[in-house]
């Protein structure tokens, strides 16, 4: 077991299996599934017994958030028509960093980082800047390391395929919705 322990916020089952396999050969690594954003809550619950199931076929603990969505669509009021990657992104995911970071503070770990870096859709540059300013906040350190990076995004394909993990069709806010041809609402596809 390494002594250096780190808590790592899981977006969803197929982006933590990188991350996890990467972070484990330094770090003892425990799960938060924190995902407000993820909407409508079918989808939400959907996504967490994968979460689940990853943390159990892989044996590592994994700690729950709850799904606070109504806050959450306070918080980025005002920002419904912002594109991917903008300030209504930017919200969310200091959102779920901060509960991370708390969290992990909380329970005596030394590190936090987050699954998002596998993601191919993400702003990496953005999720630093936000990780280590939140980690400077709360005096908690971040890791940063792009898993999508050299094979990892392929790799995190793999896994989800023998593990039978559900991949999802969009990042998860109503905003991100594909679009739907019955309701006319704008929305994006987006997968991993
Ligand atoms: S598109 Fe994704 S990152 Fe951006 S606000 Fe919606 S759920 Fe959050």
């Amino acid at each position: 077991m390494k002594t250096k322990r780190l808590l790592l916020h899981i977006c969803c089952a197929p982006d933590a299996t990188v991350a996890f396999q990467k972070l484990k050969e330094r770090f003892t690594v425990e799960g938060y599934f924190y995902n407000p954003n993820i909407f409508p809550e079918t989808e939400y619950r959907k996504r967490l017994s994968f979460a689940r199931t990853l943390a159990r076929v892989w044996d590592f603990p994994l700690n729950e958030g709850e799904y606070d969505c109504e806050n959450w669509m306070g918080l980025t009021r005002g920002y419904e028509k912002e594109p991917e990657g903008g300030q209504r992104c930017r919200l969310c995911i200091a959102k779920n960093l901060r509960r991370t970071a708390v969290l992990a503070k909380a329970l005596g770990f030394g590190w936090y980082s987050t699954s998002l870096f596998t993601s191919r859709m993400k702003d990496l540059r953005m999720i630093e800047v936000i990780g280590y300013r939140i980690g400077r906040e709360v005096k908690i350190s971040f890791f940063y390391e792009p898993f999508r990076r050299e094979g990892g995004f392929d790799q995190s394909v793999r896994y989800s395929r023998e593990l039978g993990l559900y991949r999802q069709t969009y990042c998860g806010c109503p905003y991100s919705l594909p679009l739907d041809d019955s309701n006319g609402q704008p929305g994006s596809t987006q997968v991993g």
